[in-house]
């Protein structure tokens, strides 16, 4: 470590993604990626590209972006903010609604980058435990003093509240910021929560492009919420990097969402190769927690998680482990195509007969 370092980079345990190995190919069911590709017009925008089209500095309000995704949700653009992926719609928005030492809450399984951002600006961190069976405790949530960030669905475990569930907790906590991060919604047979923008301004709903919408090497996000609000992440996004969205990502973005045909089907694609792959590990003894996104988090009785983990890498399959209390037991693993997830539990059927 540099003797320059400031306390504040010197204290950060800065967040890990998952691995992108590129030493030999892997079925790669580890960071949650798409297995299909992005929208037709998506790749034919690219072959039309010139390096000319790069000369110029790309629209830093990323309007028409913003209003063909507030066209989606019936939404004025004036509640769209568009950012370089979630992850910096996350980061406005800690920087935007919370001064240090500020108190925020979240379940103590969920999305390893609240904490990593709550730990850099400084914040008080209140875990809330999930239950036993890690769903959320609704009565957990009432009358906080802090700012609330939930994933919903939630990762790792995939589980989501409903839209109604989620009501109660604004309304339980009107005076507080309630970030809903819908980084898994499109594989939920729950409906998105942007619809509660128009009636709570202390809502902030997150996407991205980058596990529907297979556009994870692009870095497209989104902030939904009451206009007030959402300029509060505009006043950081105008501190810190006016030309967040490069002009690429901007056409491409508009190109994902000219094709909704093409999206629907990949989805529900996913959504019945996650059925079909959770039915065949259940076959084989494990126990799958009941999933609204593109992964399973699943356990087996008597199969040891890391073990399981590093046989399935030595067999060219990369799947995610987090060695945490609670969860280490589970493997988190991304659906992948028919043919991947066929070639897993293959793999890990050839494990359990090895054992024994
Ligand atoms: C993948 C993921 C993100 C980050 O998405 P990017 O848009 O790629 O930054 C945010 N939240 C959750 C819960 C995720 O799983």
């Amino acid at each position: 470590m540099s003797r320059l370092l400031s306390n504040r980079a010197k204290e950060i345990t800065p967040y890990v993604p998952g691995e992108q190995p590129k030493d030999r190919t892997y079925i790669k069911l580890n960071t949650n990626e798409n297995p299909y590709p992005p929208a037709p017009a998506v790749q034919r925008l690219l072959s039309n590209r010139t390096a000319e089209d790069l000369r110029l500095y790309p629209d830093p309000d990323a309007t028409e972006l913003r209003q063909a995704m507030a066209d989606c949700y019936d939404l004025s653009v004036e509640q769209v903010f568009a950012g370089g992926g979630s992850d910096e719609v996350l980061a406005y928005a800690f920087m935007a609604f919370f001064d240090q030492g500020d108190k925020v809450y979240f379940p103590d399984i969920t999305y390893g980058f609240y904490q990593v951002y709550a730990d850099l600006f400084a914040l008080t961190v209140h875990l809330l435990p999930l239950a036993e069976d890690f769903t959320i405790n609704l009565s957990d949530y009432r009358e906080l003093d802090g700012g609330i960030f939930l994933a919903n669905p939630n990762a790792p475990t995939g589980i989501c509240l409903s839209p109604q569930d989620i009501e109660k907790i604004l309304l339980a906590n009107p005076d507080q910021l309630v970030v809903v991060d819908e980084a898994y919604i499109d594989f939920s047979d729950n409906n998105t929560c942007i619809p509660l923008i128009h009636r709570y301004d202390n809502l902030l709903v997150i996407q991205t492009f980058s596990k529907s919408r297979a556009l994870a090497g692009m870095r497209l996000g989104f902030g939904f919420g009451n206009p007030a609000l959402l300029d509060g992440l505009e006043r950081m996004k105008y501190s810190f990097n006016p030309y967040n969205l490069d002009k690429v990502s901007l056409d491409v973005g508009v190109a994902s969402l000219s094709d909704p045909d093409y999206f629907s089907t990949v989805t529900e694609q996913i959504v019945e190769t996650r059925e079909r792959t959770k039915n065949a590990l259940e076959i084989l003894g494990f126990h799958c927690l009941p999933s609204q996104t593109n992964f399973l988090f699943t356990t087996h009785p008597t199969v040891d998680a890391a073990q399981l983990y590093e046989y399935l890498q030595e067999q060219s399959i990369l799947v995610r482990y987090f060695p945490r209390p609670r969860i280490d037991q589970y493997l988190r693993v991304t659906i992948g195509t028919k043919e991947e997830m066929k070639s897993l539990i293959a793999t890990v059927t050839q494990f359990l007969q090895e054992r024994t």
